[in-house]
């Protein structure tokens, strides 16, 4: 919703301050998607807002996949660019949205669908609010097909999707402080999560902007040599530096951070990589303050793609899954050198909205 705009037509149309405050209820807190539905404002009103539409995009097709734990939305913004935004279920009685932050991305990791699309341009903090609206709405609606949707809520919103989002960081800030504002979607700060790949003085500005959000990094390889080859991030924030970054935070706000491990058949999976990671994390003055997340890789047909057309072989087939049997090794020897560490459950991988698989073109 574009606050400015409905800000001005509230001014034009001489209306009292207050009149915002029942707009912002009615759209952020009771999912209504169209103006002229809010009750709460007078008749005259609501047909010059009918004019106007709550969301900034149009969402042109949702997937759902075949489990029903998970939705992907294709997004198509106003200047025809394209981002998608997925809904899962990590747990009955729980939807997260995951958010895009960018069309395309700059990073560039190697494995990573939206990393190969390249980088577009930022989003506004409308249209980074607008898809968590948008899912509230579609959790609404009678129609969807997931299951018996209960509830018919969205619980936590993940910084995830396209995009990093401390390289649009001003826009990412506006739109938590819609997302966490008791009058906007009031969502708890506690049921936030930032994922960043490491950026030089990222995480310094959530600690002083956000500190209550929380805080995910995209590790994926504890060494500089793998991690230089894959994520091009780490050539400015070494795991070294990274290490700095995170030891301050954690001196601030002695909160947990989640590290995300994406893991790879044979390239970041066997015992001596877990060895390394163990090294790592052990290496921080409080070890018990990181907890690692595995994830088993998804592939996306984004990347065989782009090697059918080129007719030759990407970097991004280099990339195969490690079976579930390596991931338990690796999660157990993290557990029995007593590493925090959960094997995450990849969901949504059959409508291509899981981990590293969004793209903008389904
Ligand atoms: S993994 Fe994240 S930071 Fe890397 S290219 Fe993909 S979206 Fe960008």
């Amino acid at each position: 919703m574009n606050i400015q705009k409905i800000e001005q037509i509230l001014k034009d149309q001489k209306q009292p301050k207050f009149r915002l405050g029942q707009i912002k209820k009615a759209v952020y807190q009771d999912g209504i998607s169209n103006f002229s539905e809010i009750s709460t404002i007078p008749k005259e009103l609501r047909s010059v807002l009918e004019k106007e539409r709550v969301l900034s995009f149009e969402v042109e097709k949702v997937l759902v996949s075949k489990d029903g734990n998970s939705a992907k939305a294709l997004v198509k913004l106003n200047d025809g660019n394209k981002i998608e935004t997925v809904l899962i279920s990590p747990k009955t009685d729980i939807w997260s949205v995951c958010i895009s932050c960018q069309v395309g991305c700059p990073m560039n990791c190697a494995f990573c669908a939206t990393g190969q699309t390249g980088f577009k341009r930022n989003l506004t903090a409308e249209e980074i609010v607008d898809q968590v609206l948008f899912w509230k709405g579609w959790l609404l609606g009678t129609k969807s097909p997931i299951g018996d949707l209960v509830p018919r809520r969205v619980s936590n919103v993940v910084y995830m999707g396209m995009g990093e989002p401390f390289l649009n960081w001003e826009e990412v800030l506006e739109s938590l402080k819609i997302l966490s504002d008791p009058k906007g979607m009031s969502f708890g700060s506690r049921s936030i999560s930032i994922s960043t790949v490491g950026i030089p003085g990222g995480i310094e500005k959530l600690t002083e902007d956000f500190p209550q959000v929380n805080l995910a990094v995209s590790l994926h390889f504890p060494q500089d040599e793998n991690r230089d080859a894959f994520m091009p991030a780490n050539k400015n924030l070494s795991l070294e530096k990274l290490k700095i970054e995170l030891e301050k935070y954690f001196q601030k706000s002695n909160r947990k951070v989640f590290l995300e491990y994406i893991l790879f058949s044979r390239l970041n999976d066997s015992e001596k990589d877990a060895k390394n990671l163990l090294g790592y994390i052990k290496s921080f003055e409080k070890p018990q303050l990181l907890h690692v997340n595995l994830i088993r890789y998804n592939s996306s047909s984004n990347n065989q793609e782009t090697r059918d057309k080129k007719q030759k072989i990407t970097k991004a087939d280099k990339f195969v899954s490690s079976s579930s049997e390596q991931a338990i090794k690796f999660r157990n020897y993290l557990l029995e050198n007593k590493i925090n560490c959960t094997i995450r459950r990849s969901l949504g991988a059959d409508i291509e909205g899981a981990c590293g698989q969004l793209a903008g073109k389904k």
